[in-house]
């Protein structure tokens, strides 16, 4: 095995997430501009060079793989970038995080083809608003079972994400709760992070990690879960013992950066090391340009060795501005 991929601080990569495409047949809020721009096909990496990069990367150890997106249930013949993802020997597992309107007709081939596990964000429980969020009519019932059907066919664990910002959905926080009891889900409650949608991202509709918490221990007794390290999240058991638990991912208010373990490549071929950083290295030209492995390894170490020191850094300025780049091209 290659020698482990490390930042300038001493962090080890283990996690990719993989932007398979940035198309997405969603409009959120809080994610999509109005008048998104595509990349053109042309730009956008074949699964025999994402596998190469994944394959190289799981040399050095980063054997944990996130699907993300835009949407990547929209990329054409996803079934058939599994299995070459699979295909990676060294690989752990394969993740996706989807909108899971498509969930429901692929799951079972999606399981089939070597994927294991399946976030779905899911950010009201409430028709009407789930598909205002989502700028999307008729949407929320194929969401509903998209997430029935990941748990019928074996994919586990089934994780929903909710992202709540103020004024929108806070008041949701335990219909959620209710819902990952009965049917004994994960549910991630998400910060709102900077980057602008279909608004300019506005920091007073965060509604802190803490807030939502001391929301569910007014109804709830819950047990704090040892963090693992490298995760985005601190999870909680109901103390009263039934199925689900509950997560939230504090990045804006209490980030984790200091053990951050994960590394993105985009659909267009860039390495972006940070999510909070708008530093990118271009892959794509190396990966069509004829370069060996040790080439593609020895700069993507270099790309790495660069990483953001993470939001504190952000934080620390006055005021957060969003950042330019928008969230589906670099997959959550
Ligand atoms: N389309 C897929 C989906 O929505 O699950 C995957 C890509 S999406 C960019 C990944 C995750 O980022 C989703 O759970 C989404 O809700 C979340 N997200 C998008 N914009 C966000 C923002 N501004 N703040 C926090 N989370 C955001
Ligand atoms: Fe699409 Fe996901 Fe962004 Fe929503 S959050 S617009 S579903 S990429």
């Amino acid at each position: 095995m290659a020698e482990p991929l490390v930042d300038g601080f001493g962090r080890v990569a283990r996690k990719l997430r993989l932007s398979v495409t940035d198309r997405c047949n969603f409009r959120c809020d809080f994610c999509m501009p109005l008048h998104p721009v595509w990349m053109p096909h042309s730009e956008i990496l074949t699964y025999e060079e994402m596998t190469r990069v994944v394959r190289i990367l799981a040399d050095m150890n980063v054997t944990k793989l996130r699907l993300s997106g835009g949407e990547p249930l929209m990329r054409r013949d996803i079934e058939k970038g599994l299995k070459l993802f699979r295909s990676v020997e060294k690989l752990e597992s394969i993740s996706m995080t989807t909108n899971g309107y498509f969930l429901a007709e692929k799951a079972k081939a999606l399981k089939e083809s070597g994927l294991n596990s399946v976030t779905v964000s899911l950010h009201s429980l409430k028709q009407e608003r789930f598909e205002e969020i989502v700028g999307r009519k008729d949407v929320f019932g194929k969401v509903l079972d998209g997430i029935k059907t990941a748990k019928a066919v074996g994919l586990h664990p089934v994780k929903i994400n909710c992202v709540i910002t103020r004024g929108c959905n806070e008041d949701e926080i335990i219909d959620f709760v209710e819902l990952g009891r009965q049917a004994g889900l994960s549910i991630r409650f998400i910060e709102y992070m900077p980057f602008d949608g279909r608004h300019p991202w506005d920091s007073s509709r965060l509604v802190p990690g803490s807030e939502i918490i001391a929301k569910i221990e007014e109804k709830y007794r819950l047990l704090k879960l040892p963090r693992e390290p490298g995760s985005t999240s601190v999870s909680y058991e109901f103390a009263d013992g039934s199925a689900g638990s509950v997560s939230v991912i504090t990045s804006m208010t209490q980030p984790f950066c200091g053990d951050c373990d994960r590394i993105r490549l985009t659909a267009d071929g860039k390495i972006v090391p940070c999510l909070f950083s708008r530093d990118e290295y271009d892959v794509k030209k190396l990966l069509r340009g004829g370069a060996s492995d040790e080439e593609i390894a020895s700069f993507i170490r270099d790309s790495f060795r660069k990483k953001f020191a993470g939001v504190e850094t952000l934080l620390k300025k006055k005021k957060v501005e969003p950042l330019v780049r928008p969230m589906h091209t670099i997959g959550g």
